[in-house]
């Protein structure tokens, strides 16, 4: 018969180690790394994104690296206001950016029509 110790987590087990105690501590590490990429996503995408789902978040990363690449032929771009560029990710959230390429963030249409209508005045403006 093994012989079953008790381990100083105080969970009981074999072997030299709790099992129970590494498991949960390589869930914590992956859950933190997890955490960790989606920060690093978010940085590149932009301000207001922490509120959105990975799944969103995921599909603008990826917007993101093919018009890095030229790759658009999946994407439904559009230019708006003369200057930005639009990639619609759902029926709800688009990824905006502007002339240089930067990414102006992912957007709810209130926030889409807040940035159209101040570049609408602003060409106003100038005109
Ligand atoms: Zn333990």
């Amino acid at each position: 018969m093994p012989h079953r110790r008790t381990f100083p987590c105080g969970h009981r087990g074999l072997g030299q180690y709790c099992h129970l105690c590494r498991d949960i501590e390589l869930k914590r590490k992956q859950s933190e790394e997890k955490k960790l990429a989606r920060k690093e996503r978010a940085d590149q995408i932009g301000s207001h994104v922490k509120k959105l789902s990975s799944h969103i978040l995921d599909k603008a990363a990826t917007a993101l690296s093919q018009l890095n690449e030229n790759n658009v032929k999946d994407l439904t771009v559009k230019t708006v206001a003369q200057e930005y560029t639009s990639v619609a990710l759902n029926r709800n959230y688009r990824l905006v950016l502007d002339s240089r390429g930067e990414s102006k963030g992912v957007m709810n249409h209130r926030r889409y029509d807040k940035l159209l209508r101040k570049a609408r005045r602003k060409k106003e403006k100038a005109a």
